[in-house]
């Protein structure tokens, strides 16, 4: 079977940026499976694996346009540290906050003594991104995967029930350190995994028979 729309593709994947730098890899995780066709992982790399069939291997070269997105000034905005309250402010930190372009992660970037700035860029924004991937596995995606618009086997990202189970930052579709991962697609709050307990979950979400899949 080939990779095509409504297939689940099991692959080994490392992700490089242009100067060879290791970003992520599945080695140590077993392959990643995810949707074909379901936006499960960035354009560009979708794109690449079309046709392919289990055992090929490939070099996909994303540009930023099908991967992250170009970097983008608008999204650096600076914040007096007073709208901070009592919360401590360093660099490096990063939290969810509503923007004019949705909900993003924003990384403090840098403070000084009036005002913080604000990154809300996808770390590998303006990045073009270098796949070494193999193809483990192809089958027909199942119904409810349809559905849902993501894998159920072990191993996928919402596999072994890691869905609507509480699981919080880090957890399977966290967007941060995801690169390249199937719920890496950004905007999926109230998605499969949402932090959300299952019960409050809303349209489309984990609860209502979702994933975790118990319906
Ligand atoms: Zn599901």
């Amino acid at each position: 079977m080939r990779v095509s729309k409504e297939t689940v593709v099991g692959i080994e994947y490392t992700l490089k940026d242009d100067k060879g730098n290791v970003l992520d890899t599945s080695a140590g995780h077993g392959p990643m499976e995810y949707l074909h066709g379901a936006s499960n992982i960035i354009p560009g790399l979708e794109q690449g694996l079309e046709g392919l069939t289990a055992g090929d291997t490939k070099v996909v070269v994303v540009q930023p346009a099908d991967a992250y997105g170009e970097y983008s000034d608008k999204l650096i905005q600076r914040v007096p540290l007073d709208r901070f309250g009592e919360n401590k402010v360093e660099i490096g930190m990063r939290f969810h906050a509503e923007t004019n372009l949705g909900m993003r992660v924003l990384v403090i970037r840098h403070v000084d003594d009036k005002e913080a700035v604000l990154d809300g860029n996808h770390e590998l924004a303006g990045k073009t991104l270098t796949f070494d991937v193999k193809v483990i596995s192809v089958r027909a995606a199942e119904l409810t995967e349809l559905a849902h618009g993501h894998p159920h086997q072990e191993g996928g990202c919402c596999g072994g029930g890691g869905c609507g189970s509480g699981e919080s930052e880090g957890g399977c579709c966290s967007s941060e350190g995801s690169a390249g991962g199937c719920c890496s697609t950004e905007g999926s709050e109230g998605g499969c995994c949402s932090e959300e307990p299952a019960a409050q979950a809303k349209q489309g979400g984990c609860g209502n028979g979702g994933c975790g899949c118990s319906a």
